[in-house]
């Protein structure tokens, strides 16, 4: 196990063809661990693993693989690039410590790169670029590194300039060092250091005054060595650029090509040289499970309490169960027993590992900043947190994955129906935020999830990994029902079975409460006549059975009911009776307290140039949205808005259409709510 300090956990991001597949193979490769080039095009890469991930050219599933560089261990952890999986992106930039971000030589930035970036920017990121693919006709160092200061509005700094570029290109030049490197064709990418050449040695030197100024900006030290004209060694400089990035001060730039195998091994070296390690990050915080105002924090050390979170479920092996766990703070070995908050129980790891491109290592313990794959635990889903019994800590907020669109589906044939329940059972293990149910009124299957794509890579997945066809129907917002007004109703029920005489009766009042605040069952009897314990009991019972759903079916929210009456016959069998009069009570009472429809109300982030957000906004207003905040950041606005996610079907397009292309848009769960009240 690498030392702490040794560890780099990062991930490569971004726009979906700028070559992050192609970059991660030429990485594998140079550590050894896979000695054929799968090119991406033949469905040969090694980290996808999904077939309909290569053919929508998208990465959903966040696997991390582990490869040994210069006595380092780099964990690559992959992130899915789609803004309907925002909270997977966003659980995969909380366990990675920094980024490489992928740019087309020739495009520059572009949308997908954007909203990267800006994910990346919300939790800090440390991260560099690189300008890859450039060996392609148009190939443009200078104006992709402007296209990321201008539109990312951040500050990039070379550390290295092409030799050349398009079919010439060679090389670099080494900004810290001032040598050139030149890269021999072929796939193992024999690396030679000469002097820089003529013919762009003022380009270089130029770039260097700018790299140390530019450092001089961020590092105070540096700037009065600078300013005294002293000498920098390359150790200073490198200390520097290091500082700076893990600061977030600035993202230094290198460039290459995968395809054509040159620029990748370098930029391994400053992965290790420039990116953070574990302990360089802040430590991690949560939450005491047992009281969610106490925040706590823990320290990226093996001596610290357990705190790990459970960032990815696979199956693999034929349907064995791996769970992908960022280890933060502790150390497990194999056997040992951790709590899993969500569930409350405590689960044995039975095996550890470290996934390699093409085998697995097994090992007899992970401590603190390590990622590693884990069996055994048989009730963690994604996003859980796994921690020392006696000092819990919730990493993440469980509430973050309420499903709010759902479709229903049906297999093609009948003989198809066990084969589509087992399928379906399978992919909400791995999914927490998948759901399936039946609806009790058409015997349909209802599949739930995170909008759109998702639904539809479930469908997918169901033709592709377990041959099932289904039928789709529309989809469909998911609702919720809750109440408006107070209502106190009472019921009877009476039935003679088998010569016993069955009756009860129950008052129940409901009322509103809070948005999110939960429904709470109370019990408010007067003191005369005493109640026996197991009535009350039964009418508890009936009453949390019936509050599970509101008048249209929907799963009922944000209700005060109290029981506030029992009534009994003497000589009458009282149990049954008052469960269901219970129940019904409920009924009415929520019928006579102006139920009301609560629908997903989305976070939309929509970020755009100026000159469009004036018709955005109009929009946004249209779709019944509430603007909540416009923020002109740098060269873009960023609009902030609450938006029924029904008013959201299309959005995608219209955004293009209104802005030419050049508005980005995230969206994210925030509450089922009324917008119109
Ligand atoms: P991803 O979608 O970001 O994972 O991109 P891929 O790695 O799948 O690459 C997309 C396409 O670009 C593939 O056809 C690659 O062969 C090609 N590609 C990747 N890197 C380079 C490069 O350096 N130069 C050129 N010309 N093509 C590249």
């Amino acid at each position: 196990m690498a030392k702490i300090d040794r560890v780099r956990n990062i991930g490569i991001c971004a726009h979906i063809d700028a070559g992050k597949t192609t970059v991660t193979e030429r990485f594998l490769h140079h550590a050894g661990k896979i000695h054929k080039i799968g090119e991406v095009h033949d469905g040969e890469a090694t980290t996808d693993w999904m077939v309909q991930e290569r053919e929508r050219g998208i990465t959903i599933t966040a696997a991390a693989t582990t490869l040994d560089w210069n006595k380092h261990e780099i964990h690559l952890i992959d992130t899915p690039g789609h803004v309907d999986f925002t909270i997977e992106v966003e659980r995969s930039l909380r366990v990675l410590d920094g980024a490489i971000v992928v740019f087309d030589a020739v495009s520059g930035v572009e949308a997908q790169s954007e909203t990267v970036w800006l994910q990346a920017n919300k939790f800090s990121v440390p991260r560099m670029a690189f300008i890859n693919k450039m060996d392609r006709v148009g190939a443009d160092f200078g104006a992709a590194v402007a296209s990321i200061r201008e539109k990312l509005s951040a500050n990039p700094v070379p550390i290295q300039i092409p030799i050349g570029a398009e079919s010439e290109f060679e090389g670099v030049v080494d900004l810290v060092r001032m040598k050139a490197y030149y890269y021999s064709d072929g796939i193992e990418q024999t690396v030679e250091e000469r002097d820089v050449p003529d013919a762009v040695k003022d380009d270089a030197t130029l770039a260097r005054e700018a790299l140390i100024e530019a450092l001089a900006d961020v590092d105070d030290e540096l700037a009065v060595k600078f300013l005294e004209g002293a000498e920098l060694e390359i150790a200073e400089i490198k200390a520097a650029i290091r500082k700076a990035t893990i600061d977030n001060k600035l993202q230094p730039v290198l460039c290459g090509t995968a395809l054509r195998n040159k620029g990748t091994r370098t930029l391994l070296d400053a992965v290790i040289d420039y990116l953070p390690s574990p302990v360089d990050v802040p430590p991690v915080s949560g939450v005491n499970p047992r009281k969610t105002e106490e925040t706590l924090t823990r320290k990226p050390l093996d001596k610290e309490p357990l705190a790990i979170l459970a960032f990815k479920v696979a199956m693999m092996d034929e349907g064995r169960k791996y769970v992908f766990l960022r280890i933060f703070s502790g150390t497990v070995k194999p056997g040992e027993e951790v709590l899993n908050v969500r569930t409350g129980k405590k689960e044995k790891v039975a095996r550890l590992f470290l996934l390699h491109a093409n085998k697995r290592q097994r090992l007899d313990k992970a401590g603190a900043g390590m990622i590693v794959a884990a069996t055994g635990l048989k009730g963690a889903t994604t996003g859980d947190t796994l921690c020392t019994p006696a000092e819990p800590i919730m990493l993440e907020r469980i509430d973050t994955y309420e499903p709010v669109m759902s479709i229903a589906v049906e297999p093609k044939t009948n003989a198809e129906r066990e084969k589509l329940e087992f399928s379906l059972g399978k992919i909400s293990d791995e999914d927490p935020t998948f759901r399936v149910r039946e609806d009790e009124e058409t015997g349909q299957t209802i599949i739930s999830g995170m909008g759109e794509l998702h639904l539809e890579i479930v469908v997918d997945q169901l033709t592709r990994t377990y041959g099932v066809e289904v039928g789709v129907g529309k989809p469909q917002v998911v609702f919720r029902e809750t109440v408006t007004g107070e209502a106190e109703q009472s019921a009877t029920f009476e039935r003679e079975l088998k010569e016993t005489l069955m009756f009860g009766g129950a008052t129940v009042k409901v009322g509103p409460r809070g948005r999110g605040e939960g429904t709470t069952i109370d019990v408010a009897l007067p003191a005369e006549p005493e109640i026996p314990e197991e009535l009350v009991n039964a009418a508890v019972q009936g009453l949390r059975e019936a509050s599970q759903s509101g008048p249209s079916g929907y799963p009922l929210e944000d209700v005060a009911v109290t029981l506030t009456g029992i009534e009994t016959r003497e000589e009458a069998d009282p149990e049954v009776g008052v469960k269901v009069a219970a129940a019904d009570a409920f009924r009415k009472a929520v019928g006579a307290a102006r139920p009301i429809m609560l629908e997903p109300i989305m976070d939309v982030e929509v970020v755009s140039p100026d000159e469009y957000v004036g018709s955005l906004i109009g929009d946004l207003n249209q779709r019944r949205g509430h603007v909540q905040d416009v923020d002109p950041s740098g060269a873009k606005s960023e609009i902030q808005a609450r938006v029924p996610l029904k008013n959201l079907f299309g959005y995608s397009t219209e955004i293009r259409s209104l802005s030419q292309g050049r508005a980005q848009f995230s969206m994210k769960f925030h509450s089922y709510d009324n917008l119109d009240s």
